[in-house]
């Protein structure tokens, strides 16, 4: 067995964590690298969070009642949790290790309080913050967007000051001006991160080991 890294593995896969204000293009672009990159996985939060008009149970997020969500917080289900706009977020332990067993590669799109926590239990987790050009672009992408009404649009662009403040907390930051560059920035992260060597030596074990011929 090659030992290499000292931090706990579950798996061959990475685990990415992307942080954005609301607005930001985050959503948009980590749909289109999941259909361009087959081994990406999403891990579906759970939210005590209305739905949008559009969006499905069990596909864009577990919608459940806040009675509900703290159930689940105190029998420990979940690897992280926030309040995030007046609404609990949270990401659950189960389904992510699996993925990372498979050898997927699983996105976390969780806000900077989750990225803390994850950061804390996963240090090799790979942290990416994407951020919109500048604020007045925000608003426009959130009123174009066209889900939410006045006074939570309002908010979130208050928010994404605050949100902001931590983007020097993520080792990669994207600018998401023009669509297809930062998709294709976001696309070169998750693929160097793939074949780093912690994961390549725990993907091909005999492989490598063949190669490197320790005794
Ligand atoms: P988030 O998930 O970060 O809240 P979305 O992905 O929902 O953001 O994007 C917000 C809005 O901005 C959407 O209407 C989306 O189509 C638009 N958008 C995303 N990226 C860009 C871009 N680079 N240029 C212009 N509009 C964009
Ligand atoms: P939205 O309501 O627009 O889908 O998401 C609002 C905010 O909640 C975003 O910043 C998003 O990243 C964050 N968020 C979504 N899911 C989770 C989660 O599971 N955990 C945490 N901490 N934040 C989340």
């Amino acid at each position: 067995m090659i030992q290499h890294s000292s931090t706990p593995r579950i798996g061959p896969g990475s685990l990415f964590v992307i942080a954005a204000p609301s607005g930001a293009g985050k959503t948009t672009l980590t749909r289109m690298a999941l259909a361009q990159n087959p081994h990406l996985a999403l891990s579906i939060s759970t939210t005590t969070r209305p739905p949008r008009p559009g969006e499905q149970d069990g596909v864009h997020y577990h919608f459940v009642s806040v009675e509900t969500f703290k159930q689940m917080q105190a029998v420990g289900e979940f690897l992280e949790s926030a309040e995030v706009h007046g609404n609990f977020y949270g990401t659950t332990r189960s389904g992510i290790e699996a993925l990372l067993r498979e050898d997927r590669d699983v996105i976390l799109e969780i806000d900077w309080q989750g990225a803390q926590q994850i950061r804390q239990i996963y240090p090799e987790s790979v942290g990416v913050f994407i951020v919109p050009p500048s604020f007045a672009a925000l608003e426009q992408r959130l009123q174009g967007r066209g889900q939410d009404s006045a006074d939570v649009i309002a908010r979130r662009v208050a928010n994404a000051r605050e949100e902001l403040q931590h983007l020097d907390e993520f080792p990669y930051v994207i600018i998401n001006e023009n669509l297809d560059e930062a998709l294709a920035e976001l696309l070169a992260v998750f693929a160097a991160a793939r074949v780093r060597l912690d994961n390549q030596i725990q993907r091909t074990q005999s492989l490598m080991a063949s190669y490197l011929n320790r005794s």
